[in-house]
């Protein structure tokens, strides 16, 4: 055993790395089948104000339940979209998915907004702001009632110009860009001021930790955005304290456990409008 440990560990490895090569490979063939079939579907999770609790918007978060895998999270699937060029495909299917369901719920009564992630293989595509007309037009959403999530990745050199471009184009139509897990990348807030970003959203990771570090540049974040008037969003509120602390550094928007779990949409449209907008 001891004398073959270092050629074991080797083997390990290997067997390791090929048996997620294999996963790799099976999930990207299923994907390509999933998209558009009932596997996958869109959760909605609640974006509430944070001073009054009522509900502003919800998130459109992809999932997908494989019938023989089980259910494979969204850090792994839409990881492989994005490496195999089909997020452009889940992304619109996503995106038009998320406009038709926000039209029922508004039908009912429910006035939220919905909130698409969108990846930057799709926003930096010359026909995005088309197709999204398109989409718009053939779902009856008011542009005004959805909101499109970027990362910070967006801005990274290379493709600026077109980025500035799209988003010129959306903010014309009416359609809001918020920077989705701001903090994690390199984006500077006076940068995101010239592109016409409308918010950012605080990357869980710092609301998980406010009594540390975090909440140093959180405070930063939130008085300059303030400044530059652009809405501030906190994801991954799971507790009263952090609510609490949130409210009172001045963030306009919450999101997490807290507030509400992402869920189908026949769960919004069978629950009762009035607690909905509730505290
Ligand atoms: P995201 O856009 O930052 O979405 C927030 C993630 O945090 C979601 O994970 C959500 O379920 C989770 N979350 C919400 N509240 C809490 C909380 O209180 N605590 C904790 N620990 N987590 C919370 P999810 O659904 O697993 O999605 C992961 C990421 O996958 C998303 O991060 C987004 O970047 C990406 N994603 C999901 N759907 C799509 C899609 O349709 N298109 C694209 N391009 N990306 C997507
Ligand atoms: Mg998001
Ligand atoms: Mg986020
Ligand atoms: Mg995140």
């Amino acid at each position: 055993e001891v004398k073959r440990s270092g050629r074991g560990r080797t083997l390990a490895f290997d067997e390791t790395f090929a048996e997620s090569l294999r996963r790799r490979f099976n999930l990207s063939r299923a994907l390509s089948e999933a998209i558009g079939s009932d596997a996958l579907y869109v959760a909605y999770q609640p974006i509430v104000c944070a001073r009054t609790g009522a509900l502003l918007s919800y998130e459109a978060l992809c999932r997908w339940d494989h019938p023989e895998l089980g259910t494979i999270r969204p850090d792994e699937f839409i990881r492989l979209a994005e490496d195999t060029d089909r997020i452009v495909a889940l992304g619109n299917w996503v995106l038009e998915r998320a406009c038709t369901d926000a039209v029922q719920w508004r039908r009912q009564g429910v006035s939220a907004k919905v909130a698409v992630n969108v990846s930057v293989k799709q926003l930096t595509l010359d026909t995005f702001a088309l197709h999204l007309v398109s989409i718009l037009s053939r779902t009856g959403l008011s542009p005004t009632c959805l909101e499109v999530e970027v990362t910070e990745s967006v801005f990274d050199d290379g493709h600026i110009e077109q980025v500035t471009q799209t988003i010129k184009h959306l903010k014309a139509l009416g359609v809001n860009i918020h920077i989705d897990d701001f903090g994690t990348g390199y984006s500077s807030l006076s940068r995101l001021r010239h592109l016409n970003v409308s918010g950012i959203k605080i990357d869980q990771s710092f609301v998980a930790d406010l009594s540390g570090q975090s909440r140093v540049i959180i405070e930063s974040t939130i008085l300059i955005a303030r400044a530059f008037g652009l809405t501030i969003v906190a994801e991954g509120v799971e507790t009263d304290d952090q609510r609490e602390t949130l409210r009172t550094l001045g963030v306009d928007q919450l999101q997490g456990y807290l507030l509400g779990r992402p869920q189908r949409l026949s769960d919004i449209l069978g629950a009762d409008t009035l607690s909905e907008t509730a505290a």
